[in-house]
């Protein structure tokens, strides 16, 4: 097969086009080309008048080898890599039941480890805090809707993790030599997403397709031999040997039954906060790092689809308009957007009472009136540390600390109930209280308090750090150069979004175990390894491959 990158066509070409662009483009006559298939569709819409449609496709040719020879030297013609997936060992038909290894937690991270671990023959054992996801987005819409909080069950914990009530971006910037995102892509295809997202670009599945996808995985997992446990919070690590030589042993759960096993996956999530502060009571070694705060912005999605496609907004290859913007500011802050959702709500995301946390999601049709991103400044362990001191190391935790505060204080300006504190773009900008929306209504549900978001409480702490609100307030009339109507005085800013990453890292060597506990697998975003839905689900896989070749005694190729 032959590979065909960069080949351009304008956004309205012809069906048939294609083929005859490939003809060209190889210098082949029609009888030579057998076939070909499209593997990615990008568009380049900088020119918003000229749009372009930027294809790979693989081709089967009657003579590949002329082919090859002819274009020698061609950057854009290469032979098609193999990306099929393929297991790095397999396990025994009878493999003992008391070697089987855990998985804690069932978001991406941990769906794609046990089920690499599964298809290895290893029968993983995953235990998930939260429940089922049909019994959990109830559980949801109950804090939506109700403003009733399960802490245990909710868009952070659950089945299928915080990726489930989400926007489903499937893309990622990892470097993947191994094609591990074609694995991801390939399994979700299986469980039922859309044929789509192996091809273009910036795939999405959006929130009500993943909730049946995931329960299909779980079938899948469990047809070949894996146990998935629902409510079975993991409070304790069971962990033996002196410092030098220590190794997991099992785990106990909030029930007191423990579990043993020597090997362990630690698929978290940013949010597991209480198991983040029982492993480092533990010992188990993790380092503070950084991660962001900010809003999340909403504008009306017509104006952002007018600004990014000009007149040819509305096409449906086009879809609905995302962006990505960053502004250095003058007081050396970077701030910028983050997970973008186009036509999407904005949610209430936080999994502890009386605070308050705000995230998108989007339906597959990404239909609904407002585009909404987060806004956020980037900001490091000197910026959190609670001890007051300049140098040294910083707790692990102090990040974790860092962003309760904000929350609670954003329960706080919220007025309670869940709803978040909100203000317009206009008088965010001016420095003055909001108290009626415009044109654009927030979509975040218990529902939006408008106030002034630099309002300081008796202690002068407004709604985020002074150097994050002065870097926010600079960065969108900034960004309205290059989104037309972006500081629109009716956008509405909503907060605070703090789970941007996780805000430490359970550090492990290059074998993917634990800097110094064997056995310990530390994986995905929780772990500080991922950043998003397709990452995490990679480092499941690499992480599962890891562990299998560790106890099955095989090597892996990274
Ligand atoms: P998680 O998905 O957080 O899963 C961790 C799991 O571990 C949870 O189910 C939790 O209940 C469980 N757990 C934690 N502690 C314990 C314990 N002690 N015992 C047992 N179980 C435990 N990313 C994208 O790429 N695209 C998007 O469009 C997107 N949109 C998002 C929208 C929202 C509203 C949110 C909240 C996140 C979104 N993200 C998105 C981020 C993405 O969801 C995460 O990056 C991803 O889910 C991380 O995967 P993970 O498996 O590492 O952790």
């Amino acid at each position: 097969m032959l590979r065909i990158t960069d080949l351009r066509l304008p956004l309205r070409h012809a069906e048939d086009a294609l083929r005859p662009a490939i003809l060209e483009r190889l210098g082949i006559i029609d009888a030579a080309l057998k076939g070909f298939s499209v593997f990615k569709r990008s568009y380049d819409a900088r020119k918003k008048t000229a749009i372009v449609l930027i294809y790979t496709l693989d081709c089967e040719l009657a003579d590949e080898a002329a082919v090859f020879a002819r274009l020698a030297g061609d950057p854009h013609i290469r032979p098609t890599p193999d990306t099929n997936y393929r297991l790095v060992a397999q396990a025994p038909a009878d493999w003992p039941h008391e070697r089987r290894p855990l998985v804690v937690g069932f978001g991406p991270c941990g769906l794609f480890a046990a089920l690499i671990l599964a298809q290895m023959g290893l029968r993983p054992i995953v235990l998930e805090r939260g429940k089922e996801v049909r019994q959990r987005t109830k559980d949801t819409w109950g804090l939506w809707r109700q403003g009733v909080l399960d802490p245990e069950s909710n868009v952070q914990f659950g089945e299928g993790g915080a990726g489930t009530f989400s926007d489903g971006k499937l893309w990622s910037q990892i470097s993947d030599p191994r094609h591990l995102t074609r694995k991801v892509l390939a399994e979700f295809v299986k469980a039922g997403a859309p044929e789509e997202i192996l091809f273009v670009s910036k795939p999405h599945i959006g929130t009500f397709r993943l909730v049946s996808m995931i329960e299909k995985m779980r079938a899948d997992i469990e047809a070949l031999g894996g146990e998935i446990r629902f409510r079975q919070h993991v409070s304790d690590v069971l962990i033996e040997g002196r410092e030098g030589s220590r190794h997991v042993r099992g785990v106990v759960l909030a029930s007191g039954e423990q579990l043993r096993a020597d090997h362990v996956v630690l698929a978290l999530g940013h949010s597991a906060r209480d198991t983040f502060t029982m492993l480092h009571e533990r010992g188990v070694f993790m380092e503070a790092k950084p991660f962001s705060i900010g809003y999340r912005i909403e504008h009306p999605q017509s104006l952002i689809d007018a600004a990014r496609f000009g007149s040819n907004a509305g096409h449906p290859i086009l879809g609905a308009a995302d962006y990505k913007l960053v502004h250095h500011a003058s007081n050396g802050r970077s701030v910028y957007s983050f997970c973008m959702c186009p036509g999407g709500t904005v949610v209430a995301a936080t999994s502890e009472p009386e605070r308050v946390v705000t995230n998108g999601m989007s339906q597959y049709s990404r239909n609904e009136r407002n585009a909404n991103a987060g806004i956020v400044v980037g900001i490091g362990p000197q910026d959190y540390r609670q001890d007051g001191r300049s140098d040294g190391p910083v707790s692990p935790l102090d990040g974790m600390a860092f962003q309760r505060l904000w929350e609670s204080r954003a329960y706080v300006m919220g007025g309670g109930g869940y709803q978040a504190p909100g203000q317009l773009v206009g008088d965010f900008i001016k420095g003055q209280h909001s108290s009626a929306f415009g044109n654009v209504l927030p979509s975040y549900k218990p529902g939006v308090h408008l106030t002034d978001l630099h309002e300081p409480d008796a202690a002068g702490r407004a709604s985020l750090p002074a150097y994050a609100l002065a870097a926010i307030r600079e960065a969108l009339p900034a960004f309205e150069r290059q989104i037309k109507g972006f500081s629109l005085p009716d956008a509405v800013l909503t907060g605070v979004e703090t789970r941007t990453s996780s805000p430490l890292r359970i550090t492990r060597g290059r074998n993917l175990q634990s800097l110094n506990v064997a056995g310990l697998y530390p994986a995905g975003e929780g772990a500080g390894y991922a950043g998003g839905i397709m990452s995490a689900a990679v480092d499941g896989i690499e992480v599962a491959e890891a562990l299998g070749a560790d106890l099955l005694g095989r090597a892996v190729a990274t």
